[in-house]
């Protein structure tokens, strides 16, 4: 049996091949608790479900940069987005569940009630039973931020990665830059001329009151080919991926989790990033720190609280186009940034072909209370089509 929140995982985790689909697609409203700050959301949402009813309030929870992924995978494997420097992975701001475990009983979940569920379910997805209801903090936040997309030729990449490393040492935490470099996408915002040649970019969000500072050193950057950054409704740039990431098409991700941005991860990176095959594909790294850096490692399933930044390769392509020179291009970059990573990686970027040595590490050193909370309350291992934390034996 599997459960499917909103189906983006990407290790296809949502659907049992020959069992049975839990469809929770259904299960999707969201009320808001003004006098609590509190979100109740069904677990059959998508972000954009989430952020358009807070933000009728001036409020907004933490969550991811593309509208159409569903609230459930995304939570339960930690969360993260243009607000995570702020009030840290989505489940810091996750106050409550209600949940299904597996012998049927319907549990509430809490600091208080079935501490060692809530404890699990803040990052050790849906191992754990049935989430029928998420209570999430809200805080304020726009109604308007400063954000977008601003892109540069990849000739200039050693000079935009070095104002990206001084921008993200010093940024304020209501700034999230994230660098992206790839082939320019034939986009009716980048010039035609510039169609399908290497760019480098950096997508911002920045949610205080003071733009023209904290983005000074990124405008001190001459001759962008594209510059989108403007002011904009905190709902608008949440979906401003949306249309990069099309249904249909196939992918494949790597990732890790990084301390910093040193000279030699930033050549290594940079490198590889050029070899890429499709103009569909991308190289990202995204800066986190911030409030998730302050928490102690055990502080719910998720760790990880030394990462600093998230950095990947993401192979895109037709599903009537080879597979494999795409696969190849991402496994032979992720092995090479391999030896700047924290040594922990997001369990949510992991694809079908990640082993459980790599799930050890997305957890570290989680992974055993984990095991012994799987055991308590799903012994038979029940919930096993996801990335499956086996009980404690
Ligand atoms: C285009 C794209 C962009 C992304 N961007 C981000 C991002 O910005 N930040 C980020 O943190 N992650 C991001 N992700 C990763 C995303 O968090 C995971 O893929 C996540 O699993 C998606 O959740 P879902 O509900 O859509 O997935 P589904 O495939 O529906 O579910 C994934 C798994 O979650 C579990 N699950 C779902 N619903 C429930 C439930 N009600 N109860 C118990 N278990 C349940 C199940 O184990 C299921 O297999 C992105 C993914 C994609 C494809």
């Amino acid at each position: 049996m599997s459960v499917k929140g909103g189906g983006h995982n990407i290790a296809g985790t949502a659907i049992a091949e020959g069992g049975i689909t839990l469809d929770m697609s259904h299960m999707g409203s969201v009320s808001v608790d003004l006098d609590r700050r509190i979100a109740k959301v069904g677990p059959g949402c998508l972000l954009g479900d989430v952020d358009a009813a807070t933000q009728e309030h001036g409020l907004a929870t933490p969550l991811g940069f593309v509208s159409e992924t569903g609230v459930a995978g995304l939570t339960l494997g930690g969360g993260w987005g243009y607000l995570t420097r702020r009030f840290g992975w989505t489940v810091d701001n996750l106050e409550a569940v209600e949940i299904v475990t597996a012998d049927g009983v319907v549990r509430t979940a809490n600091r208080q009630e079935n501490a060692d569920l809530h404890w699990a379910v803040r990052g050790g997805g849906g191992n754990f039973g049935v989430v029928t209801r998420f209570e999430f903090r809200l805080h304020e936040v726009g109604p308007l931020v400063t954000g977008g997309l601003i892109a540069w030729s990849a000739e200039k990449a050693d000079e935009v990665l070095e104002v990206y490393r001084d921008v993200t040492s010093t940024a304020p935490r209501e700034l999230t830059a994230a660098l992206i470099m790839r082939l320019a996408p034939p986009a009716p915002f980048i010039p035609e001329e510039w169609h399908g040649r290497p760019i480098i970019g950096m997508l911002i969000c920045y949610s205080g009151d003071d733009p023209g500072t904290a983005l000074a050193p990124v405008r001190s950057l001459d001759d962008p080919i594209a510059d989108l950054v403007d002011l904009r409704p905190y709902t608008v740039q949440q979906s401003l991926l949306d249309g990069t990431e099309p249904d249909g098409l196939h992918r494949y991700w790597k990732t890790e989790f990084l301390p910093e941005l040193s000279p030699g991860f930033l050549d290594t990176f940079s490198d590889a990033a050029l070899e890429v095959k499709s103009s569909l594909s991308d190289s990202v790294i995204f800066h986190l720190g911030g409030a998730l850096n302050e928490r102690s490692s055990d502080d719910g399933a998720i760790g990880n609280r030394d990462a600093q930044f998230i950095a990947g390769f993401s192979g895109t392509w037709p599903p009537d186009a080879p597979a494999e020179p795409h696969i190849d291009w991402v496994r032979r970059s992720w092995e090479r940034i391999r030896q700047y990573s924290t040594g922990g990686n997001y369990v949510n970027f992991q694809v079908a072909d990640d082993d459980t040595d790599r799930l050890r590490a997305s957890y570290r050193g989680n992974f055993q209370r984990l095991q012994e909370v799987k055991a308590k309350y799903d012994p038979e291992n029940l919930f096993r089509m996801n990335r499956n934390v086996s009980p404690a034996r």
